[in-house]
């Protein structure tokens, strides 16, 4: 791996190195032993570690704050206690003496206060955001404490830091951005007197809060954000992203068993990857990295010594398909006006959608008329009430946006021609122009998102090689639900 020579924001050849290790990577002792040996690999360096929650730790939080808040106090309490017997045999298996009763008593305290939380959900019979957010959190605060003292049993000098303290958010609970001056001075100064140390600080990823302390969280896989912030904030050399997979692949590979590595893309790349839904990145993981010029490398924690896929800022002009994308669950919404598409209509549509925290993925906009794409989560019947008198709001459920990734496609007909000639049979509705060359997308029924995507990948995709640095016509496909 060539990590580009750059100097952090504290000593000369300091070499700071941020590992992102997602929820199958901590999963059980077995993963995290993987992962102090990954970590162990980069002491050299100055690594600055990020966990996820441990996996499904974070969906049964969030059906236990849904079970707290339909009355159900038993149901959630028992999933409480699942996970806590889960973390305790972890911490069993990984950690002993004094040194695992001190852990014991942080997650026992850490429970203590998800407890008390959901019996305040209970009694008000309400999860909102700001709880959510709240009780989301948890996972990785188990999970952190765990892996912090883990590292520390096998010999690391590690320390767990609270990522709530270091990243700064707005209040827009569930998808919080960072506030990023703040984020950047609070994570020096915690993270900085550490790394002159040698002492590698141990985060949760995901969670942070606002200025006044009130805990948010990043978005659904917002881990992979969590370190591109701290990254970025720490002038790090480069941010690995530890996961499942070999690396971005030209398709979601649990969707098309051919789908193969890609062995370097550009940031932009990776970006509309990420944007189409390839879940391996959280959408926003590339911003900060783009804007700093830090390569991330996306890398399988179960096979540490494979290459993984290097994302850098080097642009290619090939005109190519690199990735296929997949993204489900989608609505495809149509508002009109009799009294046509203005920029006080647009403001008004902008403002419901907005009020629901909820993000527009593509707009077209043709006379009378606006459509757009959402997540099928969306509350659309409270948006058609709010805008009732505006506009007429219709939208069909179940439908899923295909699309073809890769540097000035669109600049190439025949990749379209090629592309529509592979599934022009499926009842292919919707053809969406992103703004950028980079993609080429449609909408088709969500039960023909699988086949789209296999057929198109058995066209761009022919043979079953590596796919190699920028070369051919095609190197990706994605997909993500
Ligand atoms: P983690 O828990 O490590 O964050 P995620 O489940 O969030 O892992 O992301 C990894 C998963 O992303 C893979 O198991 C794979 O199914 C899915 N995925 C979707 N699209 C792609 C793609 N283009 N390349 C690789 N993986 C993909
Ligand atoms: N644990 C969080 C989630 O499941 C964040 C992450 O895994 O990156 O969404
Ligand atoms: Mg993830």
């Amino acid at each position: 791996m060539n990590a580009v020579q750059r100097q952090s924001r504290f000593e000369q050849d300091d070499e700071v190195v941020v590992m992102k290790f997602g929820g199958t990577s901590v999963q059980d002792a077995a993963a995290i032993e993987r992962l102090i040996g990954i970590v162990k690999s980069r002491s050299s360096e100055r690594p600055v570690v990020v966990v996820s929650a441990l996996a499904r730790v974070t969906d049964q939080l969030l059906e236990a704050g849904k079970s707290a808040a339909n009355g159900h106090l038993g149901a959630a309490l028992e999933a409480v206690r699942h996970i806590y017997v889960r973390h305790e045999a972890l911490a069993d298996s990984l950690v002993h003496g004094s040194a695992y009763g001190s852990l014991n008593s942080k997650l026992r305290e850490e429970f203590r206060a998800l407890e008390s939380l959901l019996e305040k959900v209970e009694f008000s019979r309400e999860l909102d955001a700001k709880t959510r957010d709240r009780l989301l959190g948890f996972g990785e605060r188990f999970s952190s404490l765990l892996v912090s003292d883990a590292l520390h049993e096998a010999g690391l000098p590690a320390a767990h830091v609270d990522a709530q303290c270091c990243i700064v958010t707005d209040d827009r609970h569930g998808q919080a951005s960072p506030l990023w001056d703040i984020t950047n001075q609070r994570t020096c100064e915690e993270v900085g007197p550490l790394l002159q140390k040698s002492v590698i600080p141990v985060f949760g990823g995901f969670i942070a809060a606002t200025v006044d302390g009130v805990p948010t969280t990043l978005g659904r896989g917002g881990s992979d954000f969590s370190a591109s912030i701290l990254g970025a904030a720490l002038g790090a050399s480069r941010i690995e992203i530890w996961t499942d997979v070999d690396g971005v692949m030209t398709t979601d590979p649990k969707l098309c068993a051919d789908a193969r590595v890609i062995r370097k893309m550009s940031f932009e790349e990776a970006a509309e990857l990420a944007h189409y839904g390839a879940k391996v990145l959280h959408p926003a993981t590339l911003a900060p990295a783009m804007r700093e010029n830090i390569p991330v490398y996306v890398l399988n924690s179960r096979r540490p010594n494979g290459e993984g896929t290097e994302i850098v800022a080097r642009a290619s002009s090939v005109k190519r398909v690199s990735a296929i994308t997949a993204k489900r669950n989608v609505a495809a919404v149509e508002v009109s006006s009799s009294h046509g598409i203005n920029s006080d209509l647009l403001g008004q549509v902008f403002a419901a959608f907005d009020e629901q925290s909820c993000s527009v993925d593509v707009m077209a906009a043709s006379l009378g008329r606006i459509s757009l794409l959402v997540g099928t989560s969306v509350e659309l019947p409270q948006i058609a009430t709010k805008l009732r008198g505006v506009a007429d709001v219709k939208w069909e459920n179940h439908r899923a946006l295909i699309c073809l990734v890769g540097e000035n496609i669109r600049r190439e007909p025949e990749v379209a021609s090629r592309a529509f000639a592979a599934v022009s049979d499926l009842d292919v509705r919707v053809l969406c122009q992103g703004a950028s060359d980079r993609t080429i997308s449609f909408l088709v029924e969500e039960s023909k998102a699988q086949e789209s995507v296999q057929r198109l990948h058995r066209v761009f995709f022919p043979n079953a090689e590596t796919v190699s640095d920028w070369g051919g016509i095609s190197s990706a496909f994605c997909q993500a639900g």
